[in-house]
């Protein structure tokens, strides 16, 4: 598939956007989760967090796209970064919603609603709903879980088509 779906009901597994939301079988997983450093790692796999005003993207202002740095699933794009102060990654909307998997996080005794890979399903960060118009949401996200493409790069549609592109 290399264009968008103009019909989202065409087939579950695909997004309104044209990307494959298939899951990671066991042994793709197993080969995306081999190359993941050990911070990466710890974010994504066991919901961590990395340090504040750490994340090598925090100040990216490159036009591009945010992807899953499991899965490559495109997760944001650059147009909706904002500079929250922080000192993690801020967004105002996701890539698609259907990229995007939210659920209520009541861990550390706070109500708060976990962003997952829709794909992967691997930990992202969190949403809050004190972001700036026109969304009045902030996707707060660690920088380790995310994977930068330039502009113009292609994105990849599906598990397998990522892991062609990394070799
Ligand atoms: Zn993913």
């Amino acid at each position: 598939m290399t264009t968008p779906s103009e019909t989202p009901h065409a087939s579950p597994q695909t997004s309104p956007a044209g990307f494959d939301l298939t899951p990671p079988t066991a042994e793709q997983r197993r080969t995306l989760e081999a190359r993941l450093s050990g911070e990466e790692r710890r974010v994504l796999l066991s919901h961590g967090t990395e340090a504040p005003h750490c994340g090598t993207l925090l100040h990216n202002k490159t036009p591009g796209t945010y992807c899953c740095q499991l899965c490559g699933l495109p997760l944001f794009q650059a147009g909706t970064k904002f500079e929250s102060g922080t000192g993690w990654p801020s967004f105002t909307a996701p890539f698609d919603t259907a990229h995007v998997k939210l659920l209520q996080d009541n861990s550390y005794g706070m109500v708060r609603v976990e962003t997952l890979c829709a794909r992967c399903g691997s930990h992202q960060g969190h949403v809050f709903p004190d972001g700036p118009p026109p969304t009045g949401v902030r996707f707060c996200i660690n920088s380790v879980a995310l994977r930068f493409e330039p502009e113009g790069a292609a994105l990849a549609r599906s598990v397998q088509d990522y892991i062609d592109s990394i070799g």
